[in-house]
């Protein structure tokens, strides 16, 4: 059986490596349009000081596999093929495993996605250098942090009212602004960049900062354009609890599908997912059934970390003991649904949600 899948990153790897341990005649070739062999990209952000080597984050290698350094440009689901740069390919099960994109609206700046993304910005940094961020979302303000432990002179600027706004709530974000201030990091949220010279970046509220660096983290865009025409696409390319697409023998996973009406930006998933397709693929039994990650942000003095859904009513509670600050988040029959809590690490936290909100959540939660 001949399986193909675009992309090698968490989700192709996690797919190849399942279909490797089913069918140990399977030939699998993976596609890569990143010179760099897998490697995981959640160090890339982390600390800044200690960039990490490609040896130390990659992908353990795959038995029966091949890696294709090619970029393919099109697919063909009813002759069951896949056009690279040079070559044409034929396949038994087709798995698109394609990623996402950063946006930017800016059309300047650096962006950072990938290892050559990220490592192309390290060597250029100096401490003392001054780093703009657009974007107060998670992976802004982890660059945030990390640069500002650099020595870097960092400000962040987000147009909505506040930082993290799709996973904090209003206040929890207030409290996490005084933490990142006390590390020396600039905030201005409500603001919208208006113009960007080669030494200055231009302010709604007609401010001016000047900047070595511009660093763009306002989100992702599904990896989708092969599936145009060939598959059933909305925010991503639709799949159902197998992770099939619309067309026979082709799967999609990772941070290119869309499940149930969500895309996921997280890795857990993407290899969750990809384990999934790669047992469809092979022909076994087996359903994604979509799990509530955690998401956090570290600095040695403070952990935020959130779960679930976090706009519903909440209750809200400060640990005078540990000085962690927390809320609950309920739906109308008063069961958990979210939480986020801001000091230290809160172990064991996937247990909270789902459980009706009485004394023993706060076992799990502790007051
Ligand atoms: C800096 C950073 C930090 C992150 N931190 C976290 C974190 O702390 N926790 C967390 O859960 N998630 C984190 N994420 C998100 C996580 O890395 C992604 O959710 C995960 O990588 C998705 O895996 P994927 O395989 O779907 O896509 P990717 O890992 O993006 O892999 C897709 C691959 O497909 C290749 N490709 C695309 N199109 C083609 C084509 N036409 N031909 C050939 N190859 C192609 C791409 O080049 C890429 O190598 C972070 C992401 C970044 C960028």
């Amino acid at each position: 059986m001949k399986y193909l899948i675009i992309g090698n990153g968490s989700a192709g790897n996690a797919c190849a490596n399942t279909i490797a341990a089913q069918d140990t005649t399977a030939e699998i070739i993976l596609f890569s349009n990143e010179k760099e062999q897998p490697y995981s990209k959640i160090p890339l952000s982390k600390n800044c000081i200690h960039f990490p080597n490609l040896e130390k984050i990659s992908f353990a290698q795959k038995n029966n596999a091949t890696v294709v350094l090619d970029t393919v440009l099109s697919i063909d689901v009813q002759r069951k093929q896949v056009q690279t740069k040079t070559q044409r390919f034929y396949y038994d099960k087709l798995g698109i495993a394609t990623g996402s994109t950063p946006c930017n609206p800016f059309h300047t700046g650096a962006t950072y996605t990938t290892y050559a993304d990220a490592k192309k910005f390290h060597d250029a940094l100096s401490a003392n250098d001054r780093i703009v961020i657009a974007g107060g979302g998670i992976l802004g303000l982890e660059c945030a942090v990390s640069f500002a432990k650099y020595g870097c002179c960092v400000t962040v600027i987000e147009k909505s009212d506040s930082i993290l706004n799709q996973c904090s709530s209003a206040y929890t974000s207030l409290l996490l602004i005084q933490k990142l201030i006390k590390m020396g990091i600039r905030i201005l949220v409500r603001t919208e960049i208006k113009d960007i010279t080669s030494t200055y970046i231009f302010c709604s509220r007609h401010e001016k900062i000047r900047y070595d660096h511009f660093l763009v983290t306002v989100g992702n865009t599904p990896n989708i354009q092969l599936a145009f025409g060939q598959l059933n696409t909305r925010k991503g390319i639709v799949v159902n609890e197998k992770m099939q697409t619309s067309a026979p023998d082709v799967y999609a996973f990772g941070d290119c599908a869309e499940y149930s009406g969500d895309v996921c930006g997280l890795q857990y998933t993407a290899i969750q997912q990809g384990k999934i397709a790669g047992l469809c693929m092979c022909g076994a039994e087996a359903v994604y059934s979509p799990s509530i990650t955690p998401i956090a942000l570290q600095s040695n003095d403070f952990c935020f970390g959130s779960i679930g859904k976090v706009t519903e009513s909440s209750y809200a509670a400060l640990n005078k003991i540990t000085g962690v600050y927390q809320e609950i988040f309920t739906n109308q029959q008063n069961i958990c649904v979210g939480g986020i809590w801001l000091g230290m690490p809160v172990k064991n936290i996937n247990g909270l949600i789902n459980k009706p909100v009485n004394d023993s959540i706060f076992d799990i939660f502790p007051l």
